[in-house]
Order: structure tokens, then sequence, then C-alpha cells
């Protein structure tokens, strides 16, 4: 379980954030996740208002997570295929040698003001 470590590093990036710009409340955090980070979403629900807890800055406030998609290139035959929907292996040719493009991602998007 490493998404709580990860989350508590998240929650002190967007609460330093938030200080230094005399920012008091925050309603919201975005955060981005690959469907190939290895982090379950779930997990983030669930221990968001543990990490957030006697945080002032957070009380009352929504984790939003969006979604970006493990798209990989095909080093056989260049196509671009979802990864987790193709189970790794391209859907034209059958091979497993690829090019991740993205959905490796963990980051913050935005941080929404009270
Ligand atoms: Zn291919």
């Amino acid at each position: 379980m490493h998404e709580i470590s990860v989350l508590k590093q998240a929650v002190d990036i967007a609460e330093e954030t938030a200080t230094e710009n005399n920012i008091q409340r925050i309603a919201y955090l975005t955060l981005e996740v690959g469907e190939l980070s290895g982090y379950l979403p779930v997990f983030f629900e669930k221990y968001y208002p543990l990490v957030t807890e006697n945080r002032p800055m957070f009380e009352g406030s929504e984790l939003r997570m969006v979604m970006v998609p493990g798209e990989a290139l095909c080093k056989e035959c260049s196509a671009m295929y979802n990864v987790m929907r193709n189970e790794g292996r391209c859907p034209k040719c059958g091979s497993r040698s690829k090019k991740i493009l993205g959905g490796t991602e963990f980051r913050i998007r935005d941080i929404g003001l009270g």
C-alpha cells in the first residue's frame, strides 16, 4: 500500500503551495492518476480523510481524481493502443514489444480554492 504515502506527499505539497499563496482553505484537490501507475483510486478515496485529518485547511475538502489512460506504441507495427484494455499486447499484431506513451503519472492537477 504505497497509496497512503504518495497521497500524504501530495497533500503536503498542496498545503505548502496554499500557504505560500496565502490561501486559507482548500475546496478540492485534483490528482492525476495514470492507469499504469500501479495506484488504485479506491485507496486514495479511503485514505484521504485520514491524511487530511487535523489539517484545518482541508476541512470539508473533496478529493477528485482524473484517470490517465495507459497508452502504448507497438514497436513492431507502430499501432497505438490502450495497454489495460488489450492486456499489454498489441491488438493489431499481437506483439508485447512496446513503448509506453502515457499513463504512469501520479501528480497534482489542481488545487481548488474555497
Ligand atoms: Zn503491433
